[in-house]
């Protein structure tokens, strides 16, 4: 391709990002060339916009707008001028990475060869994506990635158009240079400096996600004493009567840390929550003071709260929290913005004027199952409804919506799915496919076999019919045969559909003997997967590795807790577990056991048994 680019004064390392992404298309720009890109912002050129006369430049207002136009039968062969508008940068590069997009699912390579005539401004100002779970997987999951993965991983969901990140600071992160049990982590904070600062010159917005009362393990077993009582995540929470002025001192550490990156601050109480007497009764008390704490401390933007468990206190626990929603919105400072996953108590914040934001488990679900985070599964059509229900539900009251990603390796479609429907609900399903397809694809012939190797995997998972899946598998190892360099997402897709298939297998196999034949080919085929290879004997030696995928496929292929329980799947559940809008026990999804609710119900009741028979003790 012969183009070069006039930038207008507008080269910044964001909009160079996505130039990147644009050139690895298109080819390398020619300053000889007559035919130009012309990228031009309000910013910077708005008399030059004015003298342009372009129709719908008047609409650029927010920051992520931009508008494309081309005329190609306006000029002679070899010349043209593309031009991109926008606010700023952000609008800039939005609209760099639209035309990468939109060229590969054409699969056109001359920009200049079709006409453009494009206005875009997103439906969410705040498109946000939750990462940075402790899988501890090497390579699939995020807490174990380099640098250069985390730039990776980043530079694709900024080019799928998302604002922001929430990035968990989990128990497992938390650090202070003065407590010797955590310099051993030390790495983490310098690594996470470093991935704010790739996000923010690529125009993503981090957001710490602190959680409430959380204490790194190793301290939760040094100091038995400060220790939460708490329903299941036991080892990373203090007690706020007992552990404080530790935790405190880690959390502002952290905070200030961490202050000169562009952030907001983001916090959920979630695993947080002591059951002690006095932490429940003085629970929403506690909550403002932390607020404040982090207000005053690292002075963010924007100040979110995530109340997902105050439901699942008043809803779910023995013995629940009555009333804790309207406690909380009756204390919590106004200008604290509130994000949940369930519908009745963003309405509750909605009516105390609160803005509010949605928050989505559904391209990963909750609870923590490794094996419902780890392959493809695209909910492209649920997705859709999920959102529009949300946006039916609250209007223009929803500012925006969080989605949640624990595993993302080979996740590549849902990733795209939800920034892309975040940006436009009303995108039909079948052009988001096309969109995704032409991202995935070199060719015309590829892009086609990939849309449908798109929608039989969605199939699969609407009713476990074996020959989808299987031809799904079939047309990718076509695909990849045929690729000198398999581009990173697809190759990692292939991978997990490869794996999917035999598990399936596995699962509807009765004979031990092809049981073991499977494990046998699973263990052979993750050795050489990159996706799949923390599980092998890069960890272990053979012997081990095998029993360690042993353990796995049975975990995974449970017929309760597993992929393939039918009633797992959000088709067959209750409509409100369709979506994971669950308000209380009987809307809960197949794998969701809440066993820790059990046993630690079951717990409670014979520590009391013991005290009781301890006070008997004492007084005989
Ligand atoms: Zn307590």
């Amino acid at each position: 391709m012969n183009y070069k680019i006039n930038f207008n004064e507008n080269k910044t390392k964001q909009v160079e990002q996505a130039v990147k992404v644009l050139t690895s298309w298109i080819g390398e720009p020619d300053s000889n060339s007559t035919r130009t890109f012309t990228f031009l912002t309000m910013q910077n050129n708005s008399e030059e916009i004015q003298k342009l006369k372009l129709e719908n430049a008047n609409k650029l207002k927010q920051l992520d707008d931009f508008l494309i136009f081309f005329d190609k039968n306006a000029v002679q062969n070899e010349e043209g001028e593309i031009f991109l508008l926008s606010v700023g940068d952000r609008g800039l590069a939005n609209g760099i990475y639209y035309l990468h997009m939109k060229l590969k699912e054409y699969q056109i390579l001359d920009p200049f060869s079709i006409n453009w005539h494009d206005f875009q401004t997103p439906h969410f100002e705040t498109r946000g994506i939750v990462l940075n779970f402790p899988f501890r997987l090497e390579g699939l999951s995020t807490d174990t990635w380099s640098l250069s993965q985390w730039k990776e991983y980043l530079n694709r969901i900024r080019s799928f158009n998302y604002t922001s990140v929430e990035y968990l600071m989990g128990a497992w992160t938390l650090f202070h240079p003065d407590i010797k049990e955590l310099k051993k982590d030390s790495w983490q904070y310098d690594l996470a400096e470093e991935i704010f600062q790739h996000a923010a010159e690529i125009g993503l917005e981090i957001a710490l996600l602190v959680v409430f009362n959380q204490i790194h393990p190793d301290l939760w077993i040094k100091f038995p004493e400060i220790r939460a009582t708490l329903w299941g995540y036991q080892g990373i929470s203090y007690c706020s009567q007992k552990g404080k002025e530790l935790g405190e001192k880690i959390l502002k550490y952290t905070l200030n840390r961490f202050k000169n990156v562009p952030s907001n601050s983001l916090f959920a109480f979630e695993g947080g929550g002591c059951n002690c007497e006095f932490c429940r009764n003085n629970i929403v008390d506690l909550i403002v003071k932390y607020l404040e704490l982090i207000r005053e401390t690292a002075e963010p933007e924007r100040l979110f709260f995530v109340t997902w468990f105050a439901n699942f206190k008043e809803n779910f626990e023995t013995p629940a929290i009555k009333g804790l929603r309207n406690k909380l919105f009756s204390k919590v400072p106004k200008d604290v913005k509130i994000a949940d996953v369930n519908r009745k108590t963003l309405q509750m914040a909605a009516d105390q004027g609160y803005e509010i934001f949605d928050f989505i488990f559904f391209i990963d679900p909750e609870a923590g199952m490794e094996n419902q985070a780890i392959f493809p599964r695209p909910h492209l059509n649920l997705l859709k409804e999920r959102i529009s229900g949300s946006i039916q539900e609250f209007g223009l009251k929803l500012k925006g919506v969080f989605g949640y990603r624990i595993i993302p390796k080979a996740r590549f479609i849902n990733d795209y799915a939800l920034g892309r429907y975040l940006w436009n609900p009303e995108i039909e399903v079948e052009d988001l496919v096309s969109e995704i397809a032409g991202l995935l694809s070199a060719n015309i012939t590829e892009k086609e076999q990939i849309t449908r190797a798109i929608l039989l995997l969605e199939d699969f998972w609407r009713n476990l019919e074996k020959t989808k899946l299987k031809e799904c598998k079939k047309i990718l190892k076509t695909i990849i045969k045929q690729q000198k360099n398999v581009p990173e997402p697809l190759k990692s897709i292939h991978e997990a559909i490869t794996i999917l298939n035999l598990l399936f297998k596995y699962y509807t196999h009765d004979s031990k003997r092809r049981k073991e034949g499977i494990l046998d080919k699973i263990f052979y085929l993750m050795r050489d997967m990159d996706t799949f290879h923390c599980y092998t004997t890069y960890k272990f030696w053979d012997v081990v590795s095998r029993e360690v995928i042993k353990q796995r496929v049975n975990w995974w292929t449970d017929p309760k807790s597993g992929l393939f329980n039918p009633k797992s799947l959000p088709w067959n559940s209750l409509s409100k577990a369709k979506y994971h809008l669950i308000d209380n026990k009987k809307d809960v999804l197949a794998w969701m056991q809440f066993s820790e609710i059990v046993s630690s119900a079951k717990l409670l009741i014979s520590q009391k048994f013991k005290n009781f028979f301890r006070k008997l003790l004492k007084k005989s």
